[in-house]
């Protein structure tokens, strides 16, 4: 019966039971990469998209399961967030990465490193505290440092929200609106939380070019993001054609599987030097 437990592909894996049990040998999973320091952060690089530099790479977690195949992080960070493991998670992913980041700044290259912050963190009295340990512990300088956070975190309780952002950027930090598009967008907060860079969310991305609709979002986004003094960056650029586009509307910056998926730090390293000859 524990053998039939572990296959995560049984016949019955709609079945309500089955899926608690897989909810609790996930969480497992979690608990013990987690105790083990077994988490893997990959980078994904971001591009200028015109000179097709890298200008900055995006820590991406990822989880090993028993069976050796990685378990997406769209079904472990919800759980994460759940379960409050996300302050441990969010703690050892942006150590690494902060040590990563500080491994290319030591090799020549200036690359900021993005870290994803869920919305859970913010309610950590810690967060603060742990991002400015991250960096003295690296000795990275924050400036090299990005924190990606959702829509959805802008909806707390708006002053507190303000005080912590505040907080952060005066580690030096700069701060990033990740999925921007997809939450409930107020224009009001975005001026409100006086944040440095909007991410333009993927799903516009995808379509832009064969969905009139998309590429209309995209070109607003992008103009909301212009006149807001904001750095703006296009996730999920796939194609040369969208490439092409993204740089017509004026986004300079993307990334995206035309350019490289996330890799593991050593080739992420690799990777830095052979586009040097791009
Ligand atoms: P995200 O922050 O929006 O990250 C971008 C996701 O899109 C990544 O998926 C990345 O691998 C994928 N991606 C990049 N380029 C392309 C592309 O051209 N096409 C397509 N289809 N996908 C692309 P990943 O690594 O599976 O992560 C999924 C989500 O899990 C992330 O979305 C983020 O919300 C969350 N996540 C990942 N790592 C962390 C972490 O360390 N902390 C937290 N809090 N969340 C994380
Ligand atoms: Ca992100
Ligand atoms: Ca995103
Ligand atoms: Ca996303």
């Amino acid at each position: 019966a524990k053998q039939e437990g572990r296959n995560r592909f049984s016949f019955f894996s709609y079945d309500l039971e089955n899926s608690i049990r897989e909810r609790h040998q996930l969480e497992l999973s979690l608990r013990n990469a987690l105790l083990n320091d077994e988490l893997l952060v990959f980078y994904q690089p971001k591009f200028d998209l015109t000179t097709k530099r890298i200008i900055g790479a995006e820590a991406l977690v990822r989880l090993t399961g028993d069976d050796g195949i990685f378990i997406s992080p769209t079904e472990f960070i919800p759980l994460a967030e759940e379960t409050g493991l996300i302050i441990k998670l969010g703690q050892q992913v942006l150590s690494k990465a902060c040590i990563e980041a500080k491994r290319w700044f030591d090799m020549g290259y200036v690359i900021p490193v993005s870290v994803n912050v869920a919305v859970a963190q913010f309610a950590d009295p810690n967060l603060e505290h742990m991002i400015a340990t991250a960096l003295q512990e690296s000795q990275l300088p924050a400036e090299l440092l990005e924190l990606e956070i959702t829509e959805t975190a802008l909806m707390l309780d708006a002053e507190e929200m303000q005080t912590k952002l505040s907080q952060l950027k005066a580690l030096g930090v700069t701060i990033a609106i990740d999925d921007f598009g997809t939450g409930y967008s107020s224009l009001a907060y975005l001026k409100k939380f006086n944040v440095d860079v909007m991410k333009i969310d993927m799903s516009f991305v995808k379509d832009m070019l064969n969905n009139k609709h998309d590429y209309e979002i995209v070109k607003t986004i992008i103009s909301l993001g212009r006149s807001m003094e904001l750095t703006l960056i296009a996730e999920g650029v796939e194609t040369e054609a969208q490439r092409q586009a993204l740089i017509e509307l004026d986004c300079v910056m993307g990334q995206g599987y035309l350019f490289s998926r996330p890799l593991p730090a050593n080739e992420f390293s690799d990777f830095i030097l052979l586009t040097e000859h791009w």
